[in-house]
């Protein structure tokens, strides 16, 4: 029987500090939460310490499972949080257990989320030992006010540096992230950004808009007034301006947000946008298996508590009714620039996407937000720019 393959996703939830704008399930090293785990037995050890085993017991348990430890693993996600933080024994540690408890392919895409001030040339030799061949920096800015404000850790310089050394290290799959619509940013700020990123030569670049997220530094200094950020025209000027500029420097948009030299799109992301199941390991990660979507404890606490012997780290299940995975199918594979294959959407649901969106699609069309093409369904620049609206439509 053909076994369909596996994203793996690993979230180490440890950062030097707290960022202004950071929503995602993270701690700074000074986090009360942390100080808390050490009621845990176990506090002899550093927290980290301890997460990894943890974090090893969960992947022995999926490892035992023949549904998931046959199925051919074709890419390896560790972000965060900052997963840079972790040891040279730590990563080799991990990497172990994963090759000894799932099916990695040979050529699978291993990428780790790293932030400079948090790489060393050892360290760094010691990811490409033991099989990480795709490294994401966050830099976000190159201008040093920026970075500031944004309460990152790093300067342009350290980011330069773990660039060089990363190269040296042999890493030849690079993705470098950057941020608009920054506090203070400008359209000239950010062509600087653009322009000194883009003469490192990385093969991908990601750039996300700034989003305002509850309960962040950010959202209380907005309330205050204190946020200079750019107006909505200039961001959606900023948006354009990095699609110029990158395709001039032979950069190819695949995603809304997301810019690669020809072969270095992201696999493990390409996956997820197009519906393929994966497994998500360690603190609050997520998975989506079979249609069914589960999710693992947020609580720090909780987590290093955990016996893993029954799989009760799970905190969410949710099956996806038929209407939802449609739903879900469309509004992700749409924001891919290739966009969706009408072919994909008959394989997986077993009906013509026209006989379920022909209306929406129709409508899109004739306001020039969507092409039908050659069998394929995707966003006309205009869609792009309006993606919001357009995917609205796809809810069933
Ligand atoms: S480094 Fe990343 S995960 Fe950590 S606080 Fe900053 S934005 Fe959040």
């Amino acid at each position: 029987m053909e076994r369909r393959e596996l994203e793996l996703y690993i979230h180490i939830p440890f950062c030097v500090k707290k960022c202004n704008y950071c929503d995602f399930l993270s701690f700074g090293t000074e986090d009360e939460r942390l100080s808390d785990t050490l009621c845990h037995p176990t506090r002899q050890l550093p927290v980290p310490e301890v997460y990894v085993d943890r974090l090893c017991r969960e992947i022995r348990w999926y490892g035992q499972k023949e549904e998931f430890s046959h199925r051919p693993v074709i890419s390896v996600f560790f972000g965060g949080g900052t997963p840079s933080l972790l040891s040279e024994a730590q990563i080799f540690r991990l990497m172990a257990e994963l090759r000894d408890n799932f099916l990695m392919l040979r050529d699978a895409e291993v990428t780790m989320e790293a932030n400079p001030g948090t790489l060393t040339p050892g360290k760094l030799k010691q990811m490409r030992f033991c099989g990480i061949n795709r490294l994401s920096l966050g830099l976000q800015s190159t201008v040093e006010r920026e970075l500031k404000a944004l309460g990152r850790i790093h300067s342009y310089g350290a980011f330069l540096q773990s660039f060089k050394w990363a190269r040296e290290a042999g890493f030849k799959n690079i993705n470098v992230d950057l941020m608009t619509a920054l506090p203070e940013q400008t359209m000239s700020s950010y062509l600087k950004s653009l322009e000194q990123t883009a003469a490192l030569k990385p093969e991908h670049i990601s750039a996300y808009s700034l989003i305002i997220e509850p309960g962040t530094p950010f959202e209380a200094m907005e309330a205050r007034g204190e946020l200079a950020l750019p107006d909505e025209d200039e961001e959606r000027e900023m948006y354009h301006l990095t699609r110029k500029f990158l395709s001039e420097m032979g950069y190819e948009r695949y995603e809304i947000s997301n810019y690669a030299r020809p072969g270095y799109e992201c696999r493990h992301n390409i996956g997820y946008w197009r519906g393929r199941d994966y497994l998500g390991l360690g603190l609050g990660a997520s998975s989506f298996i079979d249609g069914c979507r589960f999710s693992n404890r947020t609580e720090i606490k909780d987590y290093l508590a955990l016996t893993m012997g029954s799989g009760d780290w799970y905190e969410a299940v949710e099956t996806l009714t038929p209407a939802a995975k449609m739903e879900e199918f469309m509004f992700l594979g749409l924001r891919l620039v290739r966009g969706v294959s009408e072919k994909d959407f008959y394989r997986k649901f077993g009906v013509k996407v026209m006989s379920v969106y022909g209306e929406v699609i129709r409508k899109n069309e004739l306001e020039k937000l969507l092409i039908r093409k050659n069998g394929w369904l995707r966003l006309t620049e205009l869609g792009m720019d309006l993606a919001n609206r357009v995917m609205a439509d796809f809810i069933l």
